[in-house]
């Protein structure tokens, strides 16, 4: 039987399912799940539009009470559902739990946040008259997932809009439906009341397209690749939902020479290969300067040869495969424009064969490119990473801002002023000093500037603002 869409607070079938694939093995089915059809995403989009007076009255206790529920189950079953994202996802087990768990803390965050949304009480400049501004739930929300964190960003997206009194519609992305299912089972059995979050699953030509065009949609909050991302954003800003959008990185890495280089090749090979590459924050442009350039290639270089790429769930896995075919296609296809644009692959960068079928690719590093290039401008979104050669510190800035996007920034320096200077003159959202460009805590905004993202910042306390909106109350009082 598959797994079906939550829609008013029942499961529902559509009729037609597709096989969840772990990428580890092709041969291993996860689980049949459903795809939803127009009718029934617009069936969820009643139902929250229904449960939406009541979600928005619901006091601050009820809303913390579930999702600390919702949080406790997910810490509680770790270990199993880190197993399913590992075998959905391709995440070795260690990066699947870390990722779980902060699904978790997410759920507790905001647990906490419902209780303590504030709103302000003002002295107005006219006599006898009381100004309050408050925060209110905007309404129905619809999120909008992609496969690379398949618990951990639906849960920063859902546990925010609920604890501030939205009804939610998600809409995870297709190739990693398990995760997602398994985090709308726990919250229908949280008590959630119906209507209050509902599941669709399926394509996003169906499903995101029926969400982001319908007017009962209030928000559209969008994690996802850029080309896909800038359509949500015209369609939703044509007919004036508020939107939120969080897509691609080309994040530069930057070497000084005065790094500790340990310190450097562990950010590097961290930040570059670890989840195969396949994060928006992954450190693609390591930028070095010309003294410490053959040191940290040299370093990094045997690094990635330390590395166990094979079956996610296997011990000793340190980096698993490609998602799937037309990602790993993606990978192999860069490599070639690469060698093809005069960058020289110093290692990996090709296919490998493990027991099972699998996505399998050698992590590839390359030497001697430009910013210029094909492979340094656009997102791979793999296990490919380009050393890029900086004569010095104000170089390797202007290059690092030399971008399209703006996600994340990071510098490896032992020098205080150059890393200030980074953290001031980087144009990205966030910034890292000695540290991988990926791998962000769970309580403090996340998002990023130019083509990466839109609108105000996912996560922490910054949440409310895309999450509430604000009412100004004037009240003669008489
Ligand atoms: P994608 O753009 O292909 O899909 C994202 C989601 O949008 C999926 O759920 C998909 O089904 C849906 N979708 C597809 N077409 C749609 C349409 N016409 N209308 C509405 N929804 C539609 O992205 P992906 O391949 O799943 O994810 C990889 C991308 O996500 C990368 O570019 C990566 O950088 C980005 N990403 C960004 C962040 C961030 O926070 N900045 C985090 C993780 C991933």
């Amino acid at each position: 039987m598959s797994h079906a869409n939550l829609i008013g607070g029942e499961w529902v079938h559509s009729g037609e399912a597709a096989p969840d694939i772990n990428p580890s093995d092709t041969n291993d089915v996860v689980g049949e799940y459903d795809r939803a059809n127009a009718a029934q995403v617009h069936d969820a989009i009643t139902a929250a539009r229904a449960a939406a007076p009541g979600w928005a009255r619901a006091t601050p206790q009820v809303r913390a009470d579930l999702l600390d529920k919702v949080g406790s189950e997910i810490l509680a079953r770790r270990t199993e559902l880190a197993d399913l994202l590992a075998r959905e996802e391709g995440k070795t087990l260690a990066e699947a739990a870390g990722e779980v768990g902060r699904a978790g803390q997410i759920f507790k965050f905001f647990a906490g946040e419902a209780l303590r949304l504030q709103g302000e009480r003002v002295a107005s400049v006219r006599p006898g008259v009381e100004v309050e501004i408050t925060r209110e739930p905007v309404g129905v929300v619809g999120l909008i997932t992609p496969w690379n964190f398949p618990i951990a960003i639906p849960a920063w997206k859902i546990a925010p809009a609920l604890a501030f009194g939205n009804c939610v519609v998600l809409k995870p992305a297709e190739i990693v439906p398990g995760c997602a299912w398994a985090v709308a089972d726990i919250i229908h059995r949280a008590g959630a009341p119906a209507g209050v979050f509902n599941l669709v699953m399926g394509r996003g030509s169906v499903v995101g397209e029926v969400l982001v065009g319908d007017d009962r949609v209030d928000a559209i909050s969008f994690t996802g690749s850029v080309p896909t991302g800038q359509g949500v954003l015209q369609r939703a800003a044509k007919r004036g939902a508020k939107v939120q959008l969080e897509m691609g990185g080309k994040n530069p890495l930057v070497v000084l020479a005065d790094a500790d280089m340990a310190v450097a090749v562990r950010s590097a090979l961290d930040g570059a290969f670890f989840s195969t590459g396949q994060r928006c924050t992954a450190s693609s442009r390591l930028i070095v300067e010309q003294a410490a350039h053959d040191r940290f290639v040299s370093g990094l270089t045997e690094a990635i040869r330390k590395q166990v790429v094979d079956d996610a769930r296997k011990q000793g896995t340190t980096i698993g495969p490609v998602v799937n075919q037309a990602q790993l296609d993606q990978d192999l296809r860069y490599v070639d424009i690469g060698q093809k644009e005069g960058a020289t692959l110093a290692i990996g960068g090709e296919r490998l064969n493990r027991e099972t079928p699998g996505f399998y690719m050698a992590p590839a590093l390359f030497t001697g490119t430009r910013n210029d290039m094909q492979i340094n401008r656009e997102e791979i979104f793999g296990p490919v990473a380009s050393v890029v050669p900086a004569r010095d510190y104000d170089e390797a800035l202007a290059i690092a801002n030399d971008t399209p996007f703006g996600l994340c920034a990071g510098i490896c320096t032992t020098s205080l002023k150059h890393a200030r200077h980074f953290q001031r003159n980087s144009e990205a959202g966030m910034v890292m000093v000695n540290l991988p460009t990926a791998g962000v805590d769970y309580h403090v905004p996340f998002g990023g500037r130019k083509g990466s993202s839109y609108g105000s910042r996912e996560q922490g306390r910054y949440a409310a603002e895309f999450y509430t909106t604000v009412k100004t109350a004037y009240v003669n009082a008489g």
